[in-house]
C-alpha cells in the first residue's frame, strides 16, 4: 500500500506556525514511507477568497522546502463532486433533506439549551413521510447513528469515545448545493486517496462526523494522527500576543527554513533527547509513535539556538543574498561593495549571530552608505577629544604600508600608548566613526575589508 497524506490548509493570508507543523508532519510522514503527499487548498468560502492568500500559503510551504505531489487540488472546484456524493447519500438512505425553516431551528436550539442538550436539531425530517413544503430549498442531513458508542482509534491520542446521543444529524449539503466541510473533506480525502490524516487536535471532534461519511459510502477511514495543540511560552494558546506566529514572518527576520523544519519537528515530536536534527535524519526517524500528547510551548531561545547552529553551517554567499534581501526588504540603501565586504566577513559574522536580521545589524559597518549619522550614544564619542584621536588614527592609516588587521591593530595600540589612553578609549570614536553606533563586529578585520579609503572618508566626514 502506498501511504498517502495530504496537506489542506484554508488560505487565510498567511501560514500559521501550527500549519506549517501539520505540513511538515505530514511530508515527513510520507517521505518516510516513500509514500506521496497531496496539497489540497480548501478554498470553499469564497466571501474571503483571495488568490494572495493562497499565494501566501504555497510561499510559506515552498519557502520552508516542503514539496508535495501532483497538482495542487482546489476543494472549491470539487464543488461538483460533493453534491453528487450527498445525493448520493440520500439515495442509499443515509442522508435525507431538511425543510426546517430558521425560525424552527432557533426555537430548537432554545428548546436544546434550556433542557441542557448538546444537540439540538430534533430529527423531524429524518424519516418524514410529509410532503416538503413549496418554495423551500432543504439542506441534506447525515443519518447520524441513534445509539451506542462512536470510536476514534487515533495515533496519538489513543482510543476517543463519544456517545452517539452527542452527534446531531449534521449538515452535508448547504440548500445552496454547497458542501459544508464536513462532507468536502471526507470527499476529497478519498477521492485523493488519503491513507493517513495528520492534523491538529481542533480536528478531533470533526472525526467522529466525518467517520459518519465514510461508513456511509462504505469508504475506508483513514489512520488519524492529531497533533496537539502549539501554546505560547506562558501556557496560553500560541498567538500575536507571544510574538510572530505567521511562518514568512519567521523568514523576513532571518531564521533559516532547515532551522525552521528541525525547529517545527521538535514541537511535540521527539527521537530521545536530540535537538538538532536534519532533515535527511528526520525523514529516516520520523514515526508517529514520537509524536507526544501533550502540547508545545513554543520556545523562542530553543528557536534562536537552532538557528544558530544552521546559520554557522550555512554557506557564505547564501548568507550574504539572504542579508541583502533583509536590508532591501527594511528599506537600507547599501554600498556597492555591500555584497564582496559581507562576504569577506561572513565567517565572524555568522559566528554570533542567531538571526539574518540581528546578523545584518550587526554587520552595519559594511553595507552602511553616504553620510553616517551617529546614534545619541555614539555621538558622545564623536566630540573634541574622540576627533583628536581619530585626527591621529586617520594619519597613521595614511602612512602605514599595507591595511590589515594585524597593522591596524599595532597602530591603534601605539596611538592608545602615546595618549596614555586605554585601547578601548581609542577605539569608541573609531566605531563611532564608521559604523554611527557603539557596536560593531572586530574593527581590526573590518577596516581591513572596508579598506584605507572608505575607512579615512568616514572618518573624515565625522571629523568635520
Ligand atoms: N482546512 C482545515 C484547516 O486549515 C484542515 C482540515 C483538515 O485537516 O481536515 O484547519
Amino acid at each position: 500500500m502506498t501511504i498517502v497524506t495530504r496537506f489542506p490548509p484554508s488560505p487565510t493570508g498567511f501560514m500559521h506556525i501550527g500549519t506549517a507543523r501539520t505540513g511538515l508532519f505530514n511530508w515527513l510522514f510520507a517521505k518516510h514511507h516513500k509514500g506521496k503527499m497531496r496539497f489540497r487548498i480548501e478554498d470553499t468560502d469564497r466571501s474571503r477568497h483571495s488568490e494572495e492568500a493562497v499565494e501566501a500559503i504555497i510561499n510559506g510551504l515552498k519557502w520552508l522546502g516542503i514539496d508535495w505531489d501532483g497538482d495542487i487540488i482546489s476543494q472549491y472546484a470539487c464543488g461538483a463532486r460533493h453534491a453528487e456524493i450527498a445525493h448520493e447519500l440520500v439515495k442509499r438512505g443515509h442522508a435525507y433533506y431538511c425543510y426546517c425553516t430558521p425560525e424552527e431551528l432557533d426555537k430548537m436550539r432554545e428548546d436544546a439549551k434550556s433542557a441542557g442538550r448538546i444537540t439540538f436539531y430534533d430529527r423531524r425530517w429524518r424519516d418524514s413521510k410529509e410532503t416538503p413544503p413549496a418554495g423551500v430549498k432543504p439542506v441534506i442531513r447525515i443519518k447520524a447513528p441513534l445509539t451506542g458508542e462512536r470510536l476514534v482509534h487515533d495515533q496519538v491520542q489513543g482510543d476517543v469515545k463519544v456517545a452517539a446521543e452527542q452527534l446531531d444529524d449534521f449538515i452535508i449539503l448547504r440548500s445552496d448545493g454547497v458542501a459544508t466541510y464536513m462532507l468536502a473533506v471526507v470527499v476529497d480525502d478519498h477521492d485523493m486517496g488519503v491513507t493517513h490524516v495528520i492534523r491538529g487536535d481542533d480536528h478531533l471532534n470533526n472525526t467522529f462526523r466525518q467517520n459518519i461519511i465514510y461508513e456511509s459510502m462504505g469508504w475506508d477511514i483513514p489512520v488519524y494522527a492529531h497533533l496537539p495543540l502549539i501554546l505560547g511560552p506562558d501556557g496560553a494558546k500560541l498567538s500575536k500576543r507571544h510574538g510572530a506566529t505567521g511562518v514568512e514572518e519567521y523568514r523576513d527576520m532571518g531564521y533559516l527554513p532547515e532551522a525552521m523544519r528541525n525547529y517545527l519537528l521538535r514541537l511535540c515530536w521527539s527521537h530521545g533527547d536530540d535537538e538538532i536534527i536534519s532533515t535527511e535524519q528526520a525523514i529516516e526517524w520520523f514515526s508517529l509513535e514520537g509524536i507526544g500528547k501533550s502540547p508545545a510551548r513554543f520556545d523562542f531561545d530553543k528557536l534562536n539556538f537552532i538557528n544558530a547552529h544552521y546559520l554557522k553551517l550555512a554557506e557564505n554567499q547564501r548568507l550574504v543574498d539572504l542579508t541583502i534581501n533583509i536590508l532591501r526588504k527594511n528599506g537600507h540603501s547599501l554600498s556597492p561593495n555591500t555584497g564582496q565586504h559581507l562576504l569577506s566577513a561572513m565567517d565572524e559574522l555568522k559566528s554570533r549571530a542567531k538571526t539574518l536580521l540581528g546578523l545584518a545589524e550587526d554587520a552595519r559597518i559594511y553595507w552602511i552608505t553616504g553620510i553616517i549619522t551617529p546614534d545619541e550614544k555614539a555621538a558622545v564619542h564623536l566630540d573634541h577629544d574622540g576627533r583628536s584621536i581619530l585626527q591621529k588614527i586617520s594619519n597613521a592609516l595614511k602612512d602605514v604600508d599595507s591595511i590589515s588587521a594585524e597593522s591596524v591593530e599595532s597602530l591603534c595600540k601605539s596611538i592608545a600608548e602615546s595618549e596614555g589612553l586605554k585601547l578601548g578609549k581609542v577605539m569608541m570614536p573609531l566605531r563611532a566613526a564608521l559604523t554611527g553606533t557603539t557596536s560593531s563586529p572586530s574593527l581590526f578585520h573590518a577596516i581591513e575589508i572596508l579598506g584605507r579609503s572608505e575607512v579615512l572618508e568616514r572618518i573624515n566626514s565625522a571629523t568635520q
